[in-house]
């Protein structure tokens, strides 16, 4: 049984932007490093999407982000029966129900979303998957109006600044793929916007994708508890082209995006609650 808070798969939902694409080769889907010929592979949902011959085509080992959410979706779909959506897990302890002397089992509470109604499961063996937390600079007065994380960018940001043609003026604090992507936006809708790029080092930070780390990561991927791709094994471009080759978005950040090079890695941080909205991640 697996409980998602969301009511449907999707990857990272508050990022998934028009035309980025994902960091990994197709080839490390789901399932295709522990079994190639699994009817669960990104080439098997293209097929069943009627894409396959397209997506060949297209010469790219990267997916685009929608359509990697999507195809995770598709993937759960033959797993519906097993899914709760809009259910939240709140607390698992173990517990003896036999009075054993020793807990034999996890009682598993869950809370719905949409109507809070709470329920209990018991279960011999959890997998706690729950994803990474937003994370921000120590002081950061977290919660403050104009203040987003990456992970609900999508769902508040444009609500947030209605005014397209407002003279805002962002400062976006990261260095990685997220980060450029929400630059690369701004940039593109909010033509007299100013964008101040905080990172630490002197350049965004690519994705470690040397042979060295893919060397590792495949060792992970072929236990019985590999779990599908690992970040660290990318394409053949660390940052995203969508970036990279929007030429109008090159000419733009000439004028109106701003590198500050600030050690913020060195800058004490604290994890955030995630909020209760669906987009959390
Ligand atoms: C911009 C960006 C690009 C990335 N690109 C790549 C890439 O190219 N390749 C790669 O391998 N990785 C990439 N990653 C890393 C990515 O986070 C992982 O690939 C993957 O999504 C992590 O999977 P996960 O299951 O650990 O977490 P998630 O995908 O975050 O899934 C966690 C799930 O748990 C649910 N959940 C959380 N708490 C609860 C709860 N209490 N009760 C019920 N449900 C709960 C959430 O709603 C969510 O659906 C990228 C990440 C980002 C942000």
């Amino acid at each position: 049984m697996f409980f998602e808070r969301r009511p449907r798969v999707q990857w990272h939902p508050g990022r998934l932007f028009e035309g980025a694409r994902m960091q990994i080769s197709f080839l490390k889907d789901l399932v295709s490093p522990r079994n190639p010929a699994s009817p669960y592979s990104i080439l098997q949902y293209t097929k069943a999407r009627g894409r396959l011959e397209r997506f060949v085509n297209l010469g790219e080992f990267r997916p685009t982000c929608l359509e990697y959410s999507d195809y995770l979706e598709w993937a759960a779909g033959d797993f519906a029966d097993q899914f709760r959506y809009d259910s939240t897990v709140t607390r698992v302890t173990p517990v003896d129900p036999l009075g054993e002397g020793e807990p034999s089992l996890f009682q598993v509470e869950v809370s719905s979303g949409s109507t809070g109604e709470r329920t209990v499961h018991y279960a011999r063996n959890v997998v706690h998957a729950g994803g990474g937390r937003p994370r921000y600079p120590k002081g950061v007065p977290v919660g403050a109006a104009g203040l987003l994380h990456s992970g609900e960018f999508l769902q508040r940001f444009p609500a947030t600044f209605a005014d397209h043609d407002s003279p805002y003026v962002f400062a976006v604090i990261g260095g990685g793929q997220s980060a450029g992507e929400v630059v690369a936006y701004v940039l593109e809708r909010y033509e007299n916007a100013q964008v101040h790029m905080v990172m630490s080092g002197y350049a965004p930070r690519p994705t470690d994708n040397s042979p060295f780390v893919n060397e590792h990561a495949p060792r992970g991927c072929s236990s019985d508890t590999s779990t599908g791709p690992t970040r660290t094994v990318g394409g053949s471009r660390p940052l995203n082209p969508h970036i990279a080759s929007r030429q109008d978005v090159r000419t733009a950040a000439r004028r109106r995006c701003h590198a500050r090079f600030a050690d913020t890695a060195c800058l004490p941080c604290h994890h955030a609650r995630p909020r209760p909205s669906p987009s959390g991640g």
